[in-house]
């Protein structure tokens, strides 16, 4: 048994499929002058194989999934084509006689150095993709080609074991009977974790030195719930766990059937439930799992898959077709929440800075570049305007003071105004602020009535009032939504937006946890934004309580002085409320 990180909920087992990562070994031995011109032959040769399977998948998965998804690929060429990357290559094997495989892993080892500096999560998925590419290469390079990671490799429940997905795996992982991820790095928001959730399979991250202990072949578990796996475990381990993944199939069968029920608490309270979303794939997911809208369209998923900033048309055209595709064209878009973990080159995020999350991100990055905020506020705004009025909604992140509200609210008058100029006629758009820095959170009450809506975010928000950075697993105990500081601090900001009469949504990822749900609902929430995958489970916990329950079990949590005490009270009051839903509690 070994412990990790909880990323997606479930239980699952299966037959292991462990991807190695190519480099384990390459042979260093020096070429002999004469073998140069044929290594650099083999090395182009390869290059071309690579571009055209990249520009066969990129086709592939445009027609199958989305063009958004189908990006990825797009950026992958761009790397293999890179110059730097190329003249490096050629460069060790005409100069320093290496073979090519070896020129690659050394090339991935210099920018690994480089990138994982910066501690930066984002920065890292961009090493993915460097990965991803370098492994495609190697493998055609190499005389013993391993296949192709894909679904006809091998067939059955899997659980796919790996040292981090790299993207084009996690996309390829939609065609295989996958039905657990175990990373051996990753955490919350790498592309493994958001994969997993949005697909509802069960994952657990963190677990060193998996790889190496797994085999194809083996049985393995994947407890979703606390963040462990049983490796090769014994007949009573898995009879046991063959009931909980029964359990786990029928409870997810079940809940499927209440995709267009409406979402009422048990005395007929009416909430919203609503999706967050990266892409047009999941705003299709959200109205397939029943969400009534998207209440979080993060936008820096658009910019994180163009090599440079995408121009006033591109942006719209990509809002326009997020709306279209999403439950009921109701859309909170997100305007760019770049910096802290996620960086974007061409806009030049400061890599070095000492504390990131607390640095030039979000807003605070995207005042410093007016030209480009304006652009997507405007894309955002002529999108919003090809909907009935009201339906799309302008949300702005990191919000921390009211001056910054004001500046954001000229700076929509002026979108507007240089929209009419040029004979666009547009409709009037919400503009909310996200709760996200405690700040913000305190003084709530002089900032609600200068805006249309208010959206809480809870993962930043946490980890701001706890000080415990959210993907550092050795704060993890810190950084917790159900600690009772953040309690408090939630409950004065639903109650103040409530009676300011503006709504307010919760869209952090507590919002999909029962037990936080249970929380938020009695501390007077109606309406909730979480990943697609958990909306029929909050939507069945919801049938069964009422807001008196839900308010009671509040006035007793909020005695609690521990987050021991609260987690212990909720999972108890869950167990009696809906015990057909333990199984999908995490701690
Ligand atoms: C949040 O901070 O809760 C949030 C929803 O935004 P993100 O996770 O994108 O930072
Ligand atoms: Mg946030």
């Amino acid at each position: 048994m070994k412990r990790g990180i909880a990323v997606s909920p479930g239980v699952a087992i299966g037959t292991a499929y462990v991807i190695h990562e190519i480099f384990v070994n390459p042979d260093r031995k020096s070429l002999a002058d004469s073998e140069v011109t044929a290594e650099l032959a083999n090395y182009e040769t390869s290059r071309d194989k690579a571009g055209a399977e990249l520009r066969a998948l990129e086709r592939k998965v445009a027609a199958q999934v989305g063009p958004e998804e189908a990006a990825i690929f797009a950026v992958h060429r761009a790397i293999l084509r890179d110059s730097a990357f190329t003249s490096k290559i050629r460069t060790w094997v005409c100069e320093e006689r290496m073979s090519a495989a070896a020129a690659l892993s050394r090339l991935l080892d210099e920018y690994t150095v480089i990138l994982t500096k910066n501690k930066d999560a984002y920065l890292q998925e961009r090493l993915n993709d460097i990965r991803d590419v370098v492994m495609r290469l190697s493998r055609h390079l190499s005389d013993a080609l391993k296949p192709e990671f894909g679904p006809d490799l091998i067939k059955g429940p899997l659980i796919v074991i790996a040292n981090e997905l790299v993207p084009s795996q996690a996309v390829v992982l939609g065609e295989m009977e996958v039905h657990g991820i175990v990373t051996q790095r990753g955490s919350q928001t790498s592309h493994a974790a958001i994969v997993a959730r949005s697909r509802g399979i069960p994952a657990v991250s963190g677990i060193k030195g998996v790889v190496k202990k797994i085999k194809t072949g083996d049985t393995v578990i994947v407890d979703g719930r606390d963040g462990h796996i049983e490796i090769r475990p014994n007949s009573e381990t898995i009879t046991a766990y063959k009931k909980l993944v029964r359990e786990f199939v029928d409870l997810k069968d079940a809940l499927a059937t209440n995709r267009d029920h409406p979402a009422l608490t048990e005395d007929g309270t009416e909430i919203r439930l609503q999706a967050n979303i990266n892409s047009v794939a999941d705003a299709t997911a959200a109205g397939s799992m029943g969400a009534t809208g998207v209440g979080l369209y993060r936008t820096e998923y658009l910019y994180l898959t163009h090599s440079d900033v995408p121009d006033e048309d591109e942006q719209y055209e990509n809002y326009r077709q997020i709306v279209a595709a999403s439950p009921n064209h109701n859309v909170t878009i997100r305007t760019l929440d770049i910096g802290g973990d996620k960086t974007v080159a061409y806009l030049g995020s400061e890599h070095t800075e000492a504390n990131p999350f607390m640095g030039w991100r979000s807003i605070r990055l995207s005042f410093q570049h007016p030209e480009f905020f304006n652009t997507q506020i405007r894309a955002i705004i002529r999108a919003a305007s090809e909907f009935p009025e009201g339906t799309v909604r302008l949300m702005f992140p990191m919000v921390t003071t009211v001056e910054e509200i004001r500046r954001l609210r000229s700076m929509v008058r002026r979108a507007y105004k240089e929209l009419n100029a040029r004979g666009i006629k547009t409709k009037e758009v919400p503009i909310g602020m996200m709760v996200e820095v405690p700040a913000a959170a305190v003084s709530i009450h002089t900032m609600v009535d200068l805006v249309d809506f208010v959206s809480i975010g809870s993962n930043d928000l946490v980890q701001y009032l706890m000080a415990a950075d959210r993907d550092n697993p050795k704060v993890a105990h810190l950084c917790q939504p159900l600690a009772p500081p953040v309690l408090i601090v939630l409950k004065m900001v639903i109650e103040a937006c409530n009676d300011a009469n503006v709504p307010v949504t919760v869209c952090g990822e507590m919002a999909g946890t029962p037990r936080a749900f249970v929380i938020l609902l009695g501390m007077g929430l109606r309406r909730f934004s979480m990943s697609p995958a958990f909306v029929p489970s909050i939507k069945r916990l919801a049938s069964v309580i009422s807001v008196d329950e839900a308010e009671q079990i509040v006035a007793s949590v909020m005695k609690f002085k521990t987050t021991a005490q609260v987690k212990k009270f909720l999972a108890r009051a869950i167990e009696q409320i809906a015990p057909d839903l333990k199984i999908l509690s995490s701690n």
